[in-house]
């Protein structure tokens, strides 16, 4: 596939900004003003939410058309709003909205691209596609080469993170190597990074922002309300157009001046990829000590000992095989194994002796 820039080429970082939702006319319009002048590209707004659960604000729907024809009247920013179905396509394209945008909910569904799709055959307004909400790099692309398939080349793709199930620092774990790996398989495709809904939440958004600058995006997508705090959908996560303008003024656009120019975005790359892989290994060995809680109370239940000297045997010989096949030193595997062995030892002791795990952690 090969597509044609949605932005223009020279300008960087591409800037699409405004509320998580349209609500009323006046925030609608409160917030384009307070972004004109503001160098951004476009000015998106939600008009059908697809809300997670049931009950939380879905949008106001059709009539929230005619305030984006007035923001593209009053203040002559282009517009961009998500269109989740066949139906959203045909009343945008009615309306004269610039540019549309396909949310994570929706990528996810081959059924809805496909009459999404459908509805966009014959017209060549630029499209924005969203990572769909799990990890998942063959629907991601699958979603755009249906789109490519009905014509559209004004294509571009939208990093907003992936949904995860327990702690972390973000909303959706950024999980870099995704976008990056799809920008090395397209590299004439423009690649945003919507970090409000990466991180939900104030605080990270400038880093975020800065990483992305620095992996390369092309662009960022910001979720910005007049008052946040009061914001109908997504308030967490939401900035004023004033915060917005420091925020952009703050990033720093890395100029390469060595003698290597690919360096900086060689190593970044790498480095991205160890990051995802030390947050793998660290989840993979929260998970085994676990089943080794587990195998605990079942030996407490029975009255077994902890140390199974010739179970330990066959797994230390097992994973040295491994290791020599890997170019894994037997002495890092040792120490390796020694230290997984001697905390599962530890978690099974504290079992045992009924003391709590951890702060918060029931059996
Ligand atoms: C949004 O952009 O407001 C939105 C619903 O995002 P996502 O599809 O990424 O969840
Ligand atoms: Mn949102």
């Amino acid at each position: 596939m090969h597509f044609q820039p949605v932005f223009h080429k020279q300008k960087r970082p591409v800037l699409i900004a405004g509320p998580c939702s349209a609500e009323t006319e006046e925030q609608v319009l409160a917030t384009a003003r307070g972004l004109a002048g503001r160098d951004v590209d476009l000015f998106r707004a939600g008009i059908w939410k697809p809300r997670t659960r049931p009950g939380a604000f879905e949008g106001v729907g059709s009539p929230g058309l005619k305030w984006l024809q007035r923001v593209q009247a009053e203040t002559g920013l282009k517009v961009t709003t998500e269109v989740a179905n066949g139906l959203h396509v045909q009343e945008c394209l009615k309306s004269g909205v610039d540019v549309f945008w396909i949310g994570a909910r929706t990528t996810v569904n081959p059924f809805s691209m496909q009459e999404i799709a459908d509805a966009l055959e014959g017209s060549d307004v630029p499209v924005l596609v969203k990572n769909p909400v799990n990890p998942d790099y063959k629907l991601w692309v699958g979603a755009i080469e249906r789109l490519y398939k009905a014509g559209l080349r004004r294509i571009a793709a939208v990093h907003r993170g992936f949904s995860t199930y327990g702690d972390s620092k973000y909303r959706n774990v950024p999980r870099w190597q995704m976008p990056i790996d799809l920008a090395q398989e397209f590299p004439d495709l423009e690649l945003i990074c919507d970090v409000s809904h990466i991180c939900g939440r104030r605080d990270i958004l400038a880093e975020t922002a800065q990483k992305a600058l620095d992996l390369n995006f092309d662009g960022l997508m910001v979720e910005v309300h007049p008052a946040p705090d009061t914001a109908w959908s997504d308030a967490a996560q939401q900035i004023t157009p004033e915060r917005f303008g420091d925020m952009i003024a703050s990033l720093i656009r890395r100029t390469v001046t060595t003698d290597d120019p690919d360096f900086l975005e060689y190593i970044d790359r790498y480095r991205c990829r160890i990051d995802d892989l030390d947050e793998e290994i660290i989840h993979l060995i929260a998970q085994r000590m676990q089943l080794v809680r587990e195998i605990g109370y079942v030996k407490k239940d029975k009255n077994v000992a902890i140390l199974q000297p010739e179970r330990w045997r066959a797994l230390a010989e097992a994973c040295h095989r491994r290791a020599d096949k890997n170019e894994l030193s037997r002495e890092f595997t040792t120490l390796f194994l020694e230290a997984i062995h001697q905390e599962g030892i530890n978690q099974q002791e504290r079992v045992m002796s009924q003391a709590p795990l951890v702060t918060g952690d029931k059996p």
